[in-house]
C-alpha cells in the first residue's frame, strides 16, 4: 500500500481499503493515561512512544485484518510450525546479501538450489545455476530477462535486429508476467481462452510465435482455475516448429504453485527439465514450498540458459560469489525456513502434505457440484485449487453475492471474471492449502449451504462484477492477441489501454493497478 498516497482520491469511489477517519488523527486508549491521547495518522509523531503503547495500537489496528487461515483466496503460506517461525525470529536480522557475513545461511541457499534442480530433473544437478528471490514474480522477471537477453546475443549474432522482442503465454498468465512485459519492454502476446479451454494450448502458442520470440511462457497451474497447461505438448509443439522452420524458441516453466505439487502428486508428467527445451523454472517457496511470505525459486537448466553477463559478482570468503538477482539486501530468514521445512518433511512429507490438500480440493468441488446451482471448473486433481460458477439458468443471484454471502462468515473466497475470450464467466475460487483440511471443508460447506435459501428467494442479483473484491490473486483480465508495435515509453496510453479490463470489477487506470494489487499482494 505504500505506492498509494494516503489522500489521494481513487478514480472509482471510494475503493475499500481508502483511508479511514479523513486523515483525522487515530485516538488512542485513554487507558495509556501517560500518553497523548491522540496520534498522527498519516504524519511522523513529533515525540516518542513507550514500546508497550505503540505495540498495543499497531497491534489494535491490525485486529480487522481477515483470518489468515480462512483466508481461501490466497495460494501463499498462511501457517509455519512453530520450529519454522522461530528459526525466522532467529534468522530476521540475516541479510541474504551478505554471503561472506554469513556464509553459513549462503550454505543453506545453496543446498535449495540443488535439492530443486534434482526434483526437477536437471540433467546435472550439481552444477544447476539458480537462487532465491522474494517470491514468483521477482523470479519471472529473472526467467524473462534471461531470454530475452539469450534471444539478443542471438539475433545480434546473424546479424539480425534485435529491437522487438515479444513473449507468448495464454491470457490466463498471472499479473507478474504482464508486469514483465511492461517493464521491460517485451511486447506479450497473449493466447486467448476458448471454449472450455482455459489456458495455453499447444498449437495457440506455436500461432503466435515468430523470429522475435523470446520464448513461451507455460504455467504449471493457472491461477484461474488451477489447471496444469500442457507443457510437454507446447515443448513438442515447439520442437516441430524448429524442424519446419529453423525457429528454437525456448520455454520458460512458471511452476508457481505446480513446481511443489507435481513433483510429489504427479511424477511421470513430464513438465520440467526432462523436456530439453525447458530453460528454466520458477516456483514460490511461500506457496506449495510451504514457507512464510517472501521467498520464491528460480532455476536454469544449465549455466548457458542463463547469460553471464546479466550475473554479477559479489565478495564472497575472499572469492567471489555470483549473484542474479533485483534486491540488494533480502532477508535471509525465507530461505532458512526453506531449507527446514526440506529437511523437517522430506519427499514423503511434501508428498503427504500435498496429497491431503488435492483429497481435500477434489472432495469439497464434488461437493460443491452436488449442491445444485454450481457448476465446477476443474476437480482440483492439478493444483488443489478449482473455480466454481452459478449454473447459467440461474438469475437471481451471481457469483458475487455468494461471495459476499460467505464472507459473513468469514470465508474470503473470491469472485472474478475469466479474460477473453471468456469474460461472460464470472467465477468463485478456492484454493486448498496446508491447514486447510476436511474439518475446515465441512464447515465452508455447512455455510455455503446455509446461505443458498437466502440467495434462492432472491429476486434479482444484489450484486454485480462492479462489487468484486480486489484478491482474485493475479486472476485479473488482461486483453488477448497482440498488438503490432511493443508498448513503449513514450506511448504510455498503450499500457494504460491493455491493461483495460473488460468488466467493471477491474479499475481502468494504471495507477488503479497499484491500488488493486497494493490489496490482493497481502496474500
Ligand atoms: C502466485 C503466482 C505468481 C506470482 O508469485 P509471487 O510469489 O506471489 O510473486 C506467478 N505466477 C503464478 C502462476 C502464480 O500462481
Amino acid at each position: 500500500m505504500a505506492l498509494q498516497h494516503p489522500h489521494m482520491q481513487h478514480p472509482h469511489g471510494q475503493h475499500p481499503h481508502a483511508p479511514a477517519g479523513g486523515g483525522r488523527d487515530l485516538d488512542v486508549n485513554p487507558v495509556f493515561s501517560r500518553e497523548p491521547l491522540t496520534i498522527p495518522r498519516y504524519a511522523l509523531p513529533a515525540g516518542q512512544l513507550a514500546p508497550g503503547t505503540a505495540y498495543q495500537i499497531v497491534h489494535d489496528e491490525l485486529m480487522l485484518d481477515g483470518n489468515e487461515r480462512l483466508n481461501l483466496a490466497t495460494f501463499v503460506s498462511t501457517w509455519a510450525e512453530p520450529e519454522a517461525a522461530r528459526l525466522m525470529a532467529e534468522c530476521a536480522a540475516k541479510n541474504m546479501i551478505d554471503k561472506d557475513e554469513y556464509p553459513r545461511t549462503a550454505e543453506l541457499e545453496t543446498r535449495c538450489v540443488h535439492m530443486l534442480a534434482r526434483l526437477w530433473h536437471a540433467e546435472d544437478p550439481r552444477h544447476a545455476v539458480g537462487c532465491s528471490t522474494t517470491g514468483s514474480s521477482e523470479a519471472a522477471m529473472l526467467g524473462g530477462l534471461a531470454l530475452k537477453r539469450r534471444w539478443q546475443a542471438r539475433r545480434r549474432a546473424a546479424g539480425e535486429p534485435a529491437d522487438r522482442p515479444n513473449l507468448v503465454m495464454g491470457v490466463n498468465v498471472q499479473i507478474c508476467w504482464e508486469k514483465f512485459a511492461n517493464y521491460f519492454e517485451v511486447e506479450p502476446r497473449y493466447v486467448p481462452m476458448e471454449g472450455d479451454r482455459y489456458h495455453l494450448g499447444a498449437r495457440e502458442a506455436v500461432e503466435l510465435c515468430d523470429e522475435n520470440t523470446i520464448g513461451v511462457v507455460a504455467v504449471l497451474g493457472s491461477t484461474f482455475d488451477g489447471s496444469y497447461e500442457p507443457v510437454a505438448d507446447i515443448a513438442a509443439a515447439l520442437d516441430d516448429l524448429e524442424r519446419r522452420t529453423g525457429l528454437d524458441v525456448p520455454v520458460h516453466v512458471d511452476g508457481a504453485s505446480g513446481a511443489m505439487i507435481a513433483p510429489f502428486l504427479d511424477p511421470d508428467l513430464r513438465w520440467d527439465f526432462r523436456l530439453p527445451r525447458v530453460a528454466s523454472i520458477n516456483t514460490s517457496g511461500h506457496k506449495y514450498g510451504l514457507v512464510m511470505p517472501g521467498l520464491g525459486w528460480a532455476l536454469w537448466r544449465d549455466a548457458e540458459a542463463l547469460p553471464d553477463d546479466l550475473v554479477f559478482r559479489v565478495n564472497y570468503l575472499g572469492g567471489d560469489m555470483p549473484t542474479f538477482a533485483l534486491n540488494f539486501s533480502r532477508p535471509g530468514a525465507q530461505v532458512v525456513a526453506q531449507y527446514y521445512t526440506f529437511l523437517r518433511l522430506g519427499f514423503e512429507g511434501y508428498r503427504r502434505v500435498q496429497g491431503t490438500c488435492r483429497d481435500v480440493a477434489t472432495r469439497l468441488s464434488a461437493e460443491i457440484g452436488r449442491l445444485g446451482p454450481f457448476e465446477t471448473l476443474g476437480d482440483g486433481g492439478d493444483l488443489p485449487v478449482f473455480a466454481f460458477r452459478v449454473r447459467e439458468d440461474i438469475a437471481n443471484f451471481t457469483v458475487y453475492d455468494v461471495s459476499a454471502a460467505l464472507r459473513e462468515s468469514g470465508w474470503l473466497v473470491p469472485a472474478y471474471t475469466f479474460p477473453e475470450n471468456r469474460t461472460d464467466l464470472a467465477v468463485l475460487r478456492i484454493v486448498v492449502r496446508n491447514g486447510f483440511g476436511h474439518d475446515l471443508a465441512d464447515l465452508f460447506l455447512d455455510d455455503l449451504r446455509r446461505v443458498l435459501p437466502r440467495l434462492r428467494a432472491q429476486r434479482e442479483p444484489q450484486r454485480d462484477a462492479g462489487d468484486a473484491t480486489g484478491f482474485a490473486h493475479g486472476a485479473e483480465p488482461k486483453k488477448a492477441g497482440f498488438k503490432q508495435a511493443r508498448p513503449t515509453k513514450t506511448e504510455p496510453t498503450k499500457t494504460e489501454s491493455r491493461k483495460t479490463g473488460p468488466t467493471k470489477a477491474e479499475p481502468k487506470k494504471a495507477g488503479s493497478t497499484k491500488t488493486r494489487r497494493g490489496k490482493a499482494g497481502s496474500k
